[in-house]
């Protein structure tokens, strides 16, 4: 026996200096940095190694590295996941990592389905960070109804031409025939690796029923995968918003399927938000994110900015809750009127709840962060080169959400873990329960974890964008790693450094099978049928 655990200790005591001497090889090592780990709540200051891209070790031991990264004094976080992003470009990608965002995720409009592989192969190797899109439910729509096939970018920013040429899309029921043709369409997504489908069913009011969004919650189901929702009746009231999402969670518990409910910080979010955590704890995979402003951005034409529904049903006053984004006037009923006849897609800014509500969004555990950032209109001259103040004004949500969440925990003492949580965790841990695999590697600081990394100063990290200035970048967020290699240095993002990688399923067969009109409700979809309520807007709420 005596000579057995000799040998063990022996066996031991090597084991230690080998791996000390190997320890050198570290291609990165990050030094006395604040190390926070949102899923094993860990929290201790310690040296990190990077070794092929992954986490190879989190230690209170000194390693060495090829090149090193003083953290002392800094938060060493998982880098920041953006699960709502409409803009996906270069010109975008200095502000993404100056707010900390190492992956961007298009899960609420996404891309048209045959064209998902290609929306893939255009940023592959030309992104600084990680990139993932869902299937689009309206661009589908688009194309069976309106004919639309004039796709520029293949996802998001299309629906500016989309929404504006034609209104089939938001009102008109489709035929059995095209109700199929639509499914089939999104199905193509799916089959090519889309991480779910998002649905602006919110923008289409009465062209959807109840089953439309029963059948497609089912087609994501049967891939295992979401649906993200800009949910109907948002923004409304405390009880239309609440029963929008009640449609999708309904579906969700009986489908046994994911679901995201996409911006709930709107009137009735305490509601919102208790249902998604007792659902959780029953075991249903359904979760909800927010961005942290009391304003959204659309454009003047949303049909929920008519006077009988902002004014008349809500109660607001264009005076005090419409403001144009480029002048920063506010609207009055007379010169809303007149500005949509000049240009009806406007942009502008619509305030639609208190501040005060900010900061209880950020208390709410469990939910995560999508800063529905928007696409830059006009985007024809905009590079990775263009300065920040000569960017086109935007809401400041793009370029300022997730250094908000860290200054606003900062500044009413919510703790820190609850925003490391938030700004990345918060979306791995559903997407990587769904079965995506890149999603169960990262946000999160451990071991064998991808090496995507924010590096933050907790004592002055803040979000510097405005309503009249939406493009000023972010400070306090030094340094960013995606996938084991640097791309932002002092806060400088390092131009042509690339190592951003798809966030996706890998392609499948098909599983759709085309619905009998037994599967369909006769007579919603006997024939095409224009219910009215579209809208023609350019906003992503
Ligand atoms: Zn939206």
């Amino acid at each position: 026996m005596k000579t057995i655990s000799l040998t063990l200790s022996s066996a031991i005591l090597s084991l230690t200096l080998v791996s000390s001497v190997l320890a050198a090889d570290y291609d990165l090592v990050i030094n006395g940095g604040r190390v926070m780990d949102p899923e094993t709540n860990y929290d201790a200051v310690a040296n990190v190694g990077i070794k092929d891209g992954k986490i190879a070790k989190i230690t209170s031991k000194q390693i060495k590295g090829k090149a090193a990264i003083d953290a002392k004094g800094l938060v060493v976080a998982p880098g920041f996941i953006d699960g709502h992003q409409h803009c996906i470009e270069p010109y975008q990608y200095r502000l993404m990592l100056r707010d900390g965002r190492t992956t961007l995720l298009d899960t609420e409009i996404g891309a048209h389905g045959p064209k998902l592989d290609e929306w893939y192969k255009r940023r592959e190797g030309n992104a600084p960070v990680n990139f993932g899109v869902a299937v689009a439910h309206e661009f589908a729509r688009a194309e069976v109804l309106d004919g639309f096939t004039d796709w520029k970018y293949f996802y998001s920013p299309d629906a500016g031409q989309s929404r504006l040429t034609k209104e089939g899309w938001s009102k008109t029921r489709p035929t059995l025939e095209q109700g199929n043709q639509i499914l089939s369409l999104i199905d193509q997504g799916l089959q090519q690796g889309g991480l779910g489908i998002g649905s602006t069913v919110g923008y289409m009011r009465a062209g959807v029923s109840a089953r439309e969004i029963f059948e497609l919650q089912k087609l994501g189901g049967q891939y295992g995968r979401f649906i993200s929702m800009h949910f109907r009746n948002t923004p409304g009231d405390d009880t239309g918003e609440v029963n929008g999402i009640q449609e999708m969670l309904a579906n969700a518990a009986a489908l046994g399927t994911p679901a995201i409910a996409s911006h709930f910080n709107n009137p009735g979010y305490n509601m919102v938000h208790e249902l998604l955590v007792r659902m959780r704890e029953r075991g249903y995979n359904v979760w909800g994110e927010i961005y942290p402003y009391a304003a959204g951005s659309t454009a003047l034409n949303a049909v929920f900015l008519e006077p009988e529904v902002w004014v008349q049903a809500l109660g607001n006053k264009y005076e005090d809750t419409l403001q144009d984004v480029a002048t920063g006037e506010f609207y009055t009923q007379k010169s809303r009127e007149e500005m949509l006849k000049k240009e009806p897609t406007r942009l502008v800014i619509v305030y639609k709840i208190p501040d005060s509500a900010i900061v209880d969004w950020i208390k709410m555990p469990g939910v995560a962060i999508g800063s529905d950032g928007m696409p830059m209109v006009p985007d024809d001259n905009l590079t990775w080169d263009t300065p920040y103040e000569d960017l086109p004004n935007t809401h400041p949500r793009t370029s300022g959400s997730f250094a908000t969440v860290l200054r606003l925990a900062r500044e009413n003492n919510i703790p820190l873990m609850q925003a490391v949580s938030m700004t990345s965790y918060n979306y791995a841990k559903p997407l990587g329960d769904m079965g995506l695999k890149s999603m169960q590697v990262r946000g999160r600081m451990q071991e064998g974890m991808v090496a995507d990394i924010t590096i933050f100063d907790p004592e002055t990290v803040r979000d510097n964008s405005t309503y009249a200035k939406g493009t000023l970048p972010s400070s306090g967020i030094l340094h960013v790693l995606v996938n084991g290699t640097l791309v932002m240095k002092d806060q400088e993002p390092l131009k042509g450094v690339n190592p951003g990688q798809p966030i996706r399923f890998e392609p499948v067969k098909s599983k759709f099978e085309p619905l009998t009109i037994e599967g369909w409700n006769k007579a919603f979809y006997a024939s095409p049928v224009d219910f009215g309520g579209g809208v023609p807007g350019y906003d992503i709420h």
